[in-house]
Order: structure tokens, then sequence, then C-alpha cells
């Protein structure tokens, strides 16, 4: 009988082949600036552990008292026996955090996007998209149902043609972004995304899993970075990013949050998030409300690093954000850059088509309150090297 899954072992060779196939490294350490990583001890420059969170003791303690009182799992989805006191303070610390209405906590953020858009459209409906949004925006719009219709990357002139175009053949429309955008650390131009749609009678839904944390008033997100509190109809949010946790949240509202706990299907379906993980997302929002240091700390070790890599001669793209691309175009030499790079000591990925659009290809640095100045200097230092050995800078 012929092998009825010989494909798959076609489909991986391929991918080899491409060079597209997925090496996964393996962390022996906790998250920080530095990692254990396939045994060697490297400078991190890959997380999203924006703020150093991932490893915080105010964080772990907060865990820890929480498994003592209220145990480890929900063992329940949250519309059944799984909401605890917990949980409800987060959904409470996060609305407040944001200056929002309402928010409701899921288990992360992609399954966020999957209980949002579908519960706000469907089938007679449009969809109105950027179109680098991430993955999770565009499996929950498929998921809804609803037409989608792309517009150009941050181009809210092209959004407004879109709509004059084809919002009429439709009952409702949502007009959805990402807040800061992960391969190229740009941010949309929220404003004039909320005057095109406001002109449209659309919804308008924006994702600050990389806001979070990282833009406006001590992280407060995208919005309050654009002041445009009140404007924004619902936000998605992570806790897996600058919170340094797992989970996920929807933010704006108050009758879309309603609406979430009767209808989000990853809500109503899936376990809600364990108990470690609310109690620390708990004491991260205690962190950044006490205190703007660490997101100030992020932001001077990006303006030092983009600053420094500058001057070296790289092109660090168009971000305005902590991700930081470091532009070299050829895949190939992406990835020989990212090898020489490791075996100096320092974690930083390749990224290349098909996450880029070809002869895009980049070194992707995450920069991270958790990197001291000498981190910084001894990363700075090995792209110094790795760039001339390889006729990258002069
Ligand atoms: C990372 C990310 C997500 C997914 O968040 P998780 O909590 O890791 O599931 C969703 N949207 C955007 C824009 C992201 O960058």
């Amino acid at each position: 009988m012929a092998d009825k899954l010989a494909w798959i072992g076609e489909e991986l060779q391929a991918l080899r082949d491409a060079g597209l196939y997925n090496h996964i490294r393996t962390l022996g350490s906790p998250q920080g600036a530095w990692l254990q990583v396939d045994g060697q001890r490297v400078l991190n420059f890959c997380s999203n552990n924006y703020l150093g969170l991932a490893n915080h003791p105010r964080l772990l303690a907060a865990a820890e008292e929480a498994m003592r009182k209220y145990g480890l799992g929900p063992a329940a989805v949250r519309s059944i026996a799984g909401t605890m006191d917990l949980h409800v303070e987060l959904d409470k610390r996060m609305a407040a955090f944001k200056g929002v209405e309402a928010a409701i906590t899921l288990q992360s953020g992609f399954t966020a996007n999957l209980a949002v858009l579908p519960a706000l459209v469907g089938k007679e409906d449009a969809i109105f998209s950027d179109e680098l949004n991430h993955a999770s925006i565009i499996d929950g719009s498929r998921l809804s149902g609803a037409t989608i219709v792309r517009y150009k990357h941050c181009d809210p002139a092209d959004l407004q043609r879109v709509l004059a175009e084809r919002r009429g053949e439709f009952r409702r429309a949502l007009v959805v972004t990402d807040g800061v955008f992960s391969m190229d650390g740009d941010v949309a131009p929220l404003p004039e995304i909320y005057a095109v749609t406001s002109q449209a009678d659309a919804i308008l839904m924006v994702d600050d899993a990389h806001g979070e944390g990282v833009l406006g008033k001590g992280g407060r997100g995208i919005v309050d970075h654009f002041d445009l509190h009140g404007k924004v109809d619902v936000e998605v949010g992570t806790f897996s990013k600058a919170f340094g946790v797992v989970g996920g949240v929807v933010a704006g509202n108050a009758r879309i949050v309603e609406w979430l706990r009767q209808r989000g299907r990853p809500f109503l379906f899936s376990s809600a998030m364990t108990v470690p993980d609310v109690a620390a997302c708990l004491a991260a929002v205690d962190l950044l409300e006490e205190s703007n240091e660490l997101v100030e700390r992020l932001w001077a070790n990006t303006e030092f690093f983009k600053k420094e890599m500058q001057a070296l001669g790289f092109d660090t793209g168009k971000s305005v954000t902590p991700i930081t691309p470091v532009m070299l175009g050829d895949e190939q030499l992406a990835q020989k850059f990212s090898k020489a790079m490791f075996e100096a000591g320092v974690f930083a990925m390749a990224i290349a088509f098909p996450t880029v659009p070809r002869g895009t290809a980049r070194l992707r640095v995450m920069i991270s309150a958790a990197h001291s100045n000498s981190d910084l200097e001894h990363g700075l230092q090995a792209f110094a090297d790795v760039g001339r050995k390889l006729g990258v800078i002069s």
C-alpha cells in the first residue's frame, strides 16, 4: 500500500532545499540579556522580553504565592468554572492600565484575535486589513467568514480608497491593523487610520502586541502613544512580550467585551490562563504602574544601539521602535551573518523570505531593558567585526 504520509517527507525536504526549514534552537536558561542556547552562552538579541520581566523576582514571587493559594490550573473554561477572582482582577487592572472601559483576558494574543474577529463580523461583512498584518489577524479574519479587503501597508489613503470603493457592499465593516509591525519595527499611522475609519461607519481594531509595555506613557500602548483614548473600539494585546509571561487580552468598548464573554469562542471553549500566569501578569501591571524606569531604559538602550549601528554604517531600516532590523538584502548573506554572530557569542535571528519580501533579508535585533551598556557594547563589537569580515560595512 502507498505510504499516505510520504508527502510530508517530500514537503520537508523541499523546505530544506529552499533554506526555509526551521531549525529550532533550545534554551537551557531563563530569559534575560544572556542565554544558554544549544549549550553555548550567548548575548540575547532575539526575545520579545522588552522589559526583562520574564525572569523578574517580583513576578516569580507573585506566581509562587498565588500557586500556594489557588493551585495551578483553572480546570475549566472561564464561562463554566475557570474564572477565579484573580482573572477578574486582571481584567479590571488591564482596563485601568490601558485607559479603556473594559478588558477580558484570554490564553494568548493569538486566541484573542481568533475570539474578536469572528465575534464582530461574519459572512455579510468585510474586514479591511493592512497587507502586513500578523498571522493571527489573518487566521481570525478567515474564521469569521467575512470578505477580506487588503490595503497597502500603513497607507491611510489606500484604506480610504478601498473603503470608498467597497464599504457599500457590506452590512458591517471592521478596519484592523497591527500597532507595531514586528519585522520592520514601524508603527501604524493610527490617527490617520482613525480619521478614515470614522468616516466609513467601520469598527476600528488594533493589535498592540508589540506596543504594550513599549509605547505610550509607562508602556500603556499605541492608543496612549497617539492620545486616541475612546476612539479605538477594540485592542488586542499579549502578555507574552513586554509582560514577560503568556496570555492575551482584549480591551476597549464595554459592549464589545461583554459580547466576547458570550460569543468569543476561545473564551467559551478553551480553558482560562493558569494561576501563576495570571498572578505574574498582575505583578507586571503593578511594576508598570509604579514606575516608568524599565520603559525608559528600554528606549535609552534602543536609541543608543541604533545610533551606534548607524555610525558603523549599518542600515537599520525604517524602525521607530526597539525592534531593530539590520538590513542585509541577500538571503544567503543574512544566514551567514547570523551564523557568524552566533559563533561570536551573539544570538540574532536572520529573517528572510517568506516572512519578509525577497531581497529584504535582515538580522532582527530585539533590544531589551535587560541589556546593560556593556552588553550592548559587546553586541556592537560583534556586529562591527562580522560586518567588516563579510564586507557589509567598511
Ligand atoms: C506576537 C503577536 C501575537 C501573538 O501573541 P501570543 O500571545 O504570543 O499568542 C499576536 N499579534 C501580534 C501582532 C503579535 O506580534
